[in-house]
């Protein structure tokens, strides 16, 4: 930490959601490490469940998983990605958590003979929230990306939380940034600036000025759009930033540098802007990004493959790993749902690589497994991340040991060779929200695996999410068979990673590579898979 006082950064959107408030808020944090700050981003989510860990994946996309075992929104894992830096539980706030929080301190009688309200009670716990993170006094910046538009009833609180910060912190020691849209009116040619001016009253209606607006565009915008928008909304015109549509994310930080976005942010806090920010790796792994040599298949079986963003960790671990191999990774979503014998072949013959995806519940299994049949048999190098690990073993069990009944748990609680069983821990727990094995947990890897190759060693950790496990009593007719546990956590002996030797490359992790992949640490395994798939390719042709 390089100031004395941590300063805040306030993200908000307008006009329309999805337009990228975690990317600007990431590629914001990033150039301001890059000048020396230490920085952490923030979300608030506006909905009532206490996590997303209860959501299911087509609601909000994926559901990310800290260190510390929080199960967050996706936008946590852009911030991982981009700053290289981890997040923890409060990194992620929902209406949900603030009204918990509130109505137990009701009950314990914190607030005796008031009567609890939304201001200032919820107003304040937001407020605690949002500074928990400047108290620990090892960030010099805490960005905060509020969920949702504003104007929503549901963000009410949280634009009057910011409102009421900005005047008690001062408002050198706060910024506004404001993300907007700039539709493009195609019969009449033109670019709109009234639904940001709009999105801006509303904004002022609640007592927020903006410091910066960030336009999303699909076109670029003339310097006379910029100055009448800055007009209007009562923002300097250098503070109004295009934010033009680009072939990858990770160039957002480089374009808003560009426009000298990380500089306008620190004027207005009033740090100092001495150091250039040194973004020389980031761009050389933008330009690898873009300039691929080669071009890989990879098949994603999973059964939320209508929405990408439900495997969005997977999808960019795969950009990372991409990059250091200086391929383009062309990830093919397959739903395990319509995987049949018959098709099977057609669908995944031209894979270089099959990636099984996590998941839960019996939809889509069969497919899963048939996915991870046709892997193993025809020897495409295979990944398979938890319950893609377990379609791995129960595939192993019914084809290659021949229990034909061979199951998990989770789908079958009859079977006779349960090789996926539900955890002891587990046994006892009824309650839905954050009971999962979740977070990190150390692993040991068996030398001379090629897991361990991936790695370069031996002690690795990684992040969890799942309540079944690989049931150790089948262990050593597993290993006879040619199936290798080669990965297990030292305390407990419970299987984290299996792997066929005899195969080209061939492994399932009860762990999620995918949490831990950044731009500057991309995932040793998807780094290794992606290596395996390219030298499959080469080899076919
Ligand atoms: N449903 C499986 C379990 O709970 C796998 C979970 C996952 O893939 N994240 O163990």
């Amino acid at each position: 930490m390089k100031l004395s006082k941590p300063k805040y950064i306030f993200v908000t959107g307008g006009v329309a959601s999805s337009l990228g408030k975690g990317i600007i808020s990431s590629s914001i944090a990033r150039l301001l490490q890059a000048r020396g700050y230490s920085v952490t981003i923030q979300k608030l989510d506006p909905y009532i469940n206490v996590d997303p860990g209860t959501l299911n994946p087509y609601e909000h996309g994926e559901c990310y998983v800290t260190e510390d075992g929080t199960e967050t929104d996706l936008d946590l894992g852009h911030y991982e990605r981009f700053t290289n830096h981890p997040t923890s539980r409060a990194n992620n706030v929902t209406t949900g958590r603030i009204y918990k929080s509130v109505i137990e301190k009701e009950r314990k009688g914190e607030y005796l003979g008031k009567t609890v309200q939304v201001i200032p009670h919820i107003t304040d716990e937001i407020k605690r929230r949002i500074q928990l993170l400047g108290q620990q006094k090892i960030y010099d910046v805490i960005i905060t990306e509020i969920g949702g538009t504003v104007g929503d009833i549901e963000s009410l609180p949280f634009i009057e939380s910011v409102r009421q910060l900005r005047y008690q912190l001062g408002v050198k020691n706060t910024c506004l940034v404001h993300l907007t849209l700039i539709p493009y009116l195609a019969a009449s040619g033109e670019l709109k600036t009234k639904p940001t001016q709009h999105s801006v009253k509303a904004l002022l209606e609640n007592g927020l000025q903006p410091d910066i607006l960030v336009l999303r565009t699909e076109h670029p915008l003339s310097a006379d759009l910029k100055r009448k928008v800055a007009l209007f909304c009562n923002v300097d015109a250098n503070a109004v930033m295009e934010s033009i549509d680009v072939p990858t994310i990770y160039e957002v930080p480089l374009k808003m540098h560009e426009q000298h976005l990380d500089e306008v942010v620190l004027s207005k806090l009033d740090m100092p802007a001495d150091q250039e920010p040194d973004m020389d790796a980031w761009r050389d792994f933008v330009e690898r990004v873009k300039n691929p040599t080669k071009v890989i298949k990879i098949a994603l079986v999973g059964k939320y493959t209508e929405l990408p963003d439900a495997y969005k960790s997977i999808s960019e671990s795969f950009v990372h790993a991409g990059a250091v191999n200086k391929c383009k990774v062309k990830l093919c979503y397959v739903n395990s749902e319509k995987l049949t014998e018959a098709n099977i072949g057609e669908t995944l013959g031209g894979m270089n690589g099959i990636l099984v995806a996590p998941g839960f519940g019996n939809r889509g299994i069969e497919g899963k497994i048939l996915g991870v049949k046709y892997a193993r048999e025809n020897n495409i190098p295979f990944l398979g991340i938890c319950l893609g690990m377990q379609c791995a073993v129960i595939e192993f069990a019914r084809n290659v040991l021949g229990w034909t009944d061979a199951n998990s748990v989770e789908m079958e609680t009859k079977t006779t060779h349960p090789v996926i069983d539900l955890m002891e821990e587990q046994k006892e727990v009824t309650a839905k929200g954050g009971t999962m094995r979740l977070g990190a947990y150390p692993c040991t890897l068996r030398r001379g695996s090629k897991v361990a190759e991936a790695y370069g060693k031996l002690n690795i950790s990684e992040r969890h999410r799942h309540r079944y496990e690989f049931n150790s009593e089948y262990r050593d007719q597993f290993e006879a068979a040619g199936m290798k546990t080669v990965g297990t956590n030292p305390e407990t002996g419970l299987v984290e990673v299996v792997e066929i030797p005899e195969l080209r490359w061939f492994i399932g992790t009860q762990y999620h590579p995918e949490y831990k992949s950044t731009v500057h640490n991309p995932s040793p395994l998807f780094v290794a898979f992606v290596k395996a798939a390219l030298e499959y390719s080469e080899e076919k042709k």
